[in-house]
């Protein structure tokens, strides 16, 4: 089933009644979900106000781009990423749809598996520990090479690399650029954006998810998609597609502002999506909890 033209009334209640019913929430939550909290990838109103100066300089529009933009000096480089790191891990405030969903769920038996590398459910209050992040997560850094599969929390650092720039400067001094303390080479962002992605840590965090789903076998589960694309489906989309399909006491919600394609599963009773604003749909559901 899918809802396209229902009311904002009626898209709310068939998530309310989808949650309620269930004994076993896992919750998938994918780039929509932080674009509705304003963290919209691909927006250049919100690029231009995170990141002043860069579009006037580089050309750039959109957070994105800038992610996949190849600097000229690794100065350069490393400037944009501390400012994206400070910008969307740390000074970016908990946003509106992820508390509400806090709200509406906290209480419940959930997991959240998340393709989000912004941290905003660890700023909106669920469970850490219920969180599987297998994209990394901005607040860590990795060696490059990688020599191990070692994190390092970077609070701390970036922000006193940025410290010693100037707002309109556009290179880090060289001697800043983060090191490995083992072998030397540049650090970088903990995010799966290339083969030397340190993934090991956030792989073992499927253990805990694969343990959520034994350990409520034959319960009624919900699988809740919310904002998920394609630019990864296979963490997400067709990862809940599969689990959904395997279990006949499942559901499975799909709640997406854009894409609403029919797959298979839609062919399903017991699988609805629900075209519309994500944002709106929880702040609605959040005044009943
Ligand atoms: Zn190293």
């Amino acid at each position: 089933m899918i809802y396209t033209k229902t009311s904002l009334a009626q898209k709310t209640t068939i998530l309310k009644t989808a949650i309620e019913k269930a004994e076993a929430l896992i919750i998938g939550a994918g780039a929509g979900l932080s674009a509705a909290a304003g963290l919209d990838y691909d927006d250049t109103a919100t690029f231009n106000a995170l990141f002043p100066g860069y579009h006037d300089r580089y050309g750039l529009k959109t957070i994105s781009e800038a992610g996949f933009y190849q600097f000229s000096t690794p100065e350069e480089q490393y400037a944009y990423w501390m400012r994206h790191i400070c910008a969307i891990r740390y000074n970016f405030p908990a946003g509106k749809p992820y508390l509400d969903l806090s709200r509406i769920i906290k209480d419940r038996n959930y997991v959240i598996l998340t393709t989000n590398t912004d941290g905003q459910f660890f700023k909106s209050g669920f469970d850490p520990d219920k969180i599987c992040f297998p994209q990394g997560d901005l607040s860590f850094f990795q060696c490059s090479k990688p020599c191990s599969d070692e994190l390092y929390p970077n609070e701390q650092t970036v922000k006193e690399i940025l410290s010693h720039i100037g707002n309109k400067e556009f290179a880090i001094p060289t001697g800043d650029i983060p090191r490995c303390p083992h072998c030397g080479n540049p650090l970088i962002p903990n995010i799966r954006a290339s083969h030397s992605f340190v993934e090991k840590p956030w792989i073992e965090k499927y253990q805990m998810l694969n343990d959520f789903l034994d350990a409520n076998r034959g319960k009624k589960m919900l699988f809740l998609e919310l904002g998920v694309g394609f630019s990864a489906p296979g963490i997400i989309r067709h990862e809940f597609e599969f689990l959904f399909m395997m279990r006949k006491y499942a559901e499975m919600l799909r709640i997406n502002l854009n894409i609403v394609e029919i797959s298979l599963i839609h062919k399903e009773d017991r699988a609805a999506v629900i075209q519309g604003d994500i944002g709106r749909i929880l702040s609605k559901l959040a005044e009943d909890y």
